[in-house]
């Protein structure tokens, strides 16, 4: 029997109708005035299904709807909140940032993700790298910017954490429903529901889409679940990093080489890509395959013109932590790619190859290669990932490796309401926009102690609340009598100075860092005139049997010391979880092993509410840290070795609890503020609301690789290709006649002399020998760099005339400073398009 089933909505009389379109669009999720309308509609029932404002409409009894249909008073508020909306949809001023954009609507960039981090109801992230992606849509969205999210829809989302009275982590996997939350099947021009056919493996797979709003961007989401596939295929959209590697790979064949056939099947022609992460690397071959079909390239040209429209953002800075495959399971998938591409498989395979082992295919070096611009998402993160990527650029000095870093940052929608509420007073609601230089410092600097402090009291107050009522539906689901649990649930007490760890429990992210000599914690906790509380949230992998340890190391130490009043672990930490401990904590603690921590962003969502942060100086934090917007833990900079390294700093951060954050904390005005604490939240908010807002983000990506690669792709393409096709022309001669050139007799001005000075001349003089190849498809050029920082420069040689098969170039420059002075002359394709190509062609002179 074959049965058909289809999803049934409720009617909702006319006059309701706009909030069903407020309730599939996500801007409704982070406006505080659609927020508070869908607590109108109830409360209680709003709180139940987790603020999804789908499922409260397809909740909601018929005897309700009609009330809501006949409540003038909220009938006013839906049409001004409407209103808001229309206004939000339709406006095109972005702020500065947006203005100086230059990209016009049809420069899409297509944005690929493995996961995306919107909403606590749609639960397809798992950690800080999808909270990255779904505020990067955001923030699109704010500022109008062309760009289209693709990514998975899992039947299971990430796991669900419960953790049992022994402290051990329990994973549950529950199934959610894509039609009670907000998102629709996209259906094309004609109406039909859009899917797309694709081979896995050889075998056909059917792929249906599925459309999120965010904003005015769109998100596309791929899912295997249906019923035309076989169940293992079904499978594959099941649940979000599966720990079955073959089910993975399945993913990312899916959502690489599916996502970019979506784009096509519903008109969507990116001119850029960015491959967030390497999870959706083979994007690339899909592009390979797309421009050699319709567009008639060669695959070295389509190669090219992938790399300079292709932006990959790296988040992983420890190599064993990217995404690889073991060979013969990548053959499995990627042999009739490589077929359709007229490759060999061990062809396609190189690729992916990084490193000595020849049987591993890396995505994240797939990434690399098809990519001009790539980039880390901190400073730190940039330079480790030169050194970490370093082989894929033989030649190369590692300073010039073209891996640059955009330092990640937080959307809007992260700042708690009384603050949102405080800055939209005093600093104009711009702030969101801004840049280090609108003066955002000045106008905080204006605003109140007891503005400042009274928000931060209703964020605290609103913590302890919303952690009370959460512990009391999590023992209830565990057989807690009531009367257990109203003892239980008097827990935390808003005057207490709070401490917050929350984040995914990963081994190098210690979260039990301060639990490392527990009788001194105890003593801090307990204090009797500065007393502290400390909340732990956080999921460790289903795999991780270290990261699950670390929880039970938490709550064991909340009991073993009788602390469950003040030491709490909430479970299944969630964007809903975040949001209210990132908002009234007071402390925000951060203690990765530098440099693993990429940027980290929770931080950031805590600094913008005026929480403090103590961390490590990782990630983000060395560049927003200046001594007084927070503190840093520094003590395990000066060992090499990782014990001695934890405890200098757990001893570090006890002192700094001791000695000079409780101190500050408690010190009160007669008023009862904490005058000096209260700078410091100034402080705090005005560097990250500048500098790590992720408008800020969207921005630097536009000017430093979207409009560069869009010009590029312009370039490249016009007249049909003719310059992509022309600089590909003079590859094989170039290529072919490569290994021939040399250099030779190297002199500089500075030679002969005893002693150079800052401010001289010097001159490079060198020959180059062409053994009969195009001198002229060869450049010159000296590579100079003074004192070993990160800064270099390439001065291009000027060539003389032909003598044989030789030529001498030259060049000069000034001496700028003192200090060592490192040089030499190197070989590169003197096309630009070639070199772009061809990082990897550079020969040095001996
Ligand atoms: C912000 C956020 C993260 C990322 O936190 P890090 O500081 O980068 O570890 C992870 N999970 C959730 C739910 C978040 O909201």
């Amino acid at each position: 029997m074959a049965f058909r089933n289809v999803f049934v909505y409720p009617r909702y009389p006319e006059n309701l109708e706009r909030l069903y379109s407020l309730a599939y669009n996500l801007w409704s999720t982070w406006n505080y005035e659609a927020i508070r309308l869908f607590y109108r509609v109830d409360a209680s029932l709003f709180q139940k299904v987790k603020h999804n404002p789908v499922k409260l409409l397809m909740s909601l009894s018929q005897e309700r709807i009609d009330e809501l249909a006949h409540d003038d008073g909220f009938l006013f508020e839906l049409e001004r909140v409407w209103e808001n909306y229309q206004e939000y949809m339709s406006h095109t001023e972005a702020g500065e940032a947006g203005k100086a954009d230059g990209l016009t609507a049809g420069d899409v960039i297509a944005y690929f993700s493995m996961e995306f981090g919107l909403h606590e109801c749609i639960p397809i992230y798992g950690g800080g790298l999808g909270i990255l992606a779904g505020d990067f849509l955001k923030a699109a969205s704010d500022m109008a910017l062309p760009i289209i999210g693709v990514g998975l829809i899992y039947r299971f989302g990430y796991f669900t954490q419960r953790v049992n009275l022994d402290g051990l982590q329990e994973e549950l996997f529950l199934e959610f429903d894509n039609h009670l939350i907000p998102v629709h099947e996209v259906r094309d021009a004609q109406g039909e529901a859009a899917y797309i056919d694709m081979t896995l493996g050889g075998e056909p797979l059917k792929v249906k889409l599925w459309e999120i709003q965010v904003g005015r961007t769109r998100l596309i989401l791929l899912d295997t679940d249906i019923e035309d596939n076989p169940a293992d295929f079904r499978d594959i959209t099941r649940e979000l990093y599966v720990a079955d590697r073959e089910k993975r790979l399945q993913q990312e064949v899916v959502l690489g080489i599916g996502g970019v056939m979506a784009l096509e099947r519903l008109d969507i022609h990116p001119t850029i890509y960015h491959i967030n992460e390497g999870h959706s690397a083979l994007l690339a071959i899909a592009r390979l395959k797309q421009l050699t079909r319709d567009r008639k390239l060669s695959l070295s040209e389509a190669k090219a013109l992938i790399r300079a429209s292709t932006v990959f953002t790296t988040h992983t800075p420890v190599t064993a932590g990217n995404e690889s495959f073991k060979m013969p399971l990548v053959k499995q998938y990627l042999e009739s790619e490589a077929e359709a591409l007229g490759l060999s498989f061990e062809e396609l395979a190189e690729y992916g190859l990084f490193g000595e082992n020849e049987e591993v295919f890396w995505l994240p070096a797939v990434a690399i290669r098809f990519a001009t611009h790539v980039n880390g998402v901190s400073k730190l993160h940039g330079e480790v990932s030169r050194q970490m990527w370093a082989e894929l650029f033989p030649g190369l000095q590692t300073r010039e490796i073209p891996i640059s870093h955009v330092t990640n940052g937080v959307h809007r929608s992260w700042l708690s309401q009384p603050f949102t509420e405080l800055l939209n007073r005093h600093v104009g609601p711009t702030y969101i926009y801004c840049a280090k230089s609108r003066g955002l410092s000045d106008k905080v600097t204006h605003i109140p102690d007891e503005e400042i402090w009274e928000a931060h009291r209703k964020n605290k107050q609103n913590l302890v609340t919303f952690v009370r009522r959460k512990l009391a539906v999590d023992l209830a689901a565990k057989g807690f009598i009531q009367r257990r649990i109203e003892n239980l649930t008097r827990l935390l007490n808003p005057e207490y100075m709070t401490v917050v760890y929350a984040r995914r429990f990963a081994k190098y992210k210690r979260a039990t860092l301060i639990l490392r000599d527990k009788e001194r914690l105890a003593k801090i906790l307990t204090n009797s005139s500065k007393p502290v509380q400390l909340l732990f949230a956080g999921k460790a992998h289903p795999a991780d049997k270290a990261g699950k340890e670390m929880i039970r190391e938490v709550i064991h130490f909340a009991r073993d010391y009788r602390l469950e009043d003040r030491v709490i672990f909430l479970e299944d930490y969630d964007v809903d979880i975040a949001r209210h401990l990132a908002w009234g904590a007071d402390v925000w603690l951060n203690t990765p092993i530098r440099p693993n921590e990429a940027s980290g962003t929770s931080g950031m969502k805590a600094a913008i509410n005026g929480v403090l942060n103590l961390s490590v100086l990782d990630g983000w934090w060395p560049e927003a840290y200046d001594g007084e917007n927070g503190w840093a833990i520094t003590a395990g900079q000066f060992y090499e070795q990782s014990e001695l390294q934890e405890v200098a700093e757990a001893n570090q951060i006890y002192d700094l609890l001791e000695a000079v954050i409780t101190e500050m904390y408690y010190d009160r005005s007669e008023v009862g503020i904490p005058t000096q604490w209260v700078e410091m939240m100034r402080r705090s908010i005005a560097t990250a609301c500048s500098g790590f807002n992720m408008n800020r983000v969207l921005a630097e990506y536009t000017r430093k690789y979207y409009i560069p690669a869009k010009q590029q792709v312009h370039s490249l393409s016009a007249n049909d290709f003719e310059p992509l096709r022309k600089a590909m022309q003079g590859q094989g001669a170039l290529l072919n006649s490569w290994d021939k050139v040399t250099i030779r007799d190297l002199s500089t001005t500075a030679d002969r002399k005893d002693r150079v000075c800052q401010g001289e001349k010097v001159e490079v003089h060198c020959m180059v020998d062409f053994h009969g190849a195009p001198a002229d498809a060869f450049g010159v050029e000296l590579y100079l760099s003074q004192n070993n920082i990160d800064e270099f420069t390439v001065i291009p040689m000027t060539g003389g005339e032909m003598q044989g098969h030789s030529r001498s170039y030259a060049c000069s420059f000034d001496i700028v400073e003192h200090g060592l002075l490192t040089m030499n002359v190197r070989l590169r394709p003197a096309d630009p398009i070639l070199r772009d190509s061809h990082p990897e062609l550079i020969k040095w002179a001996q």
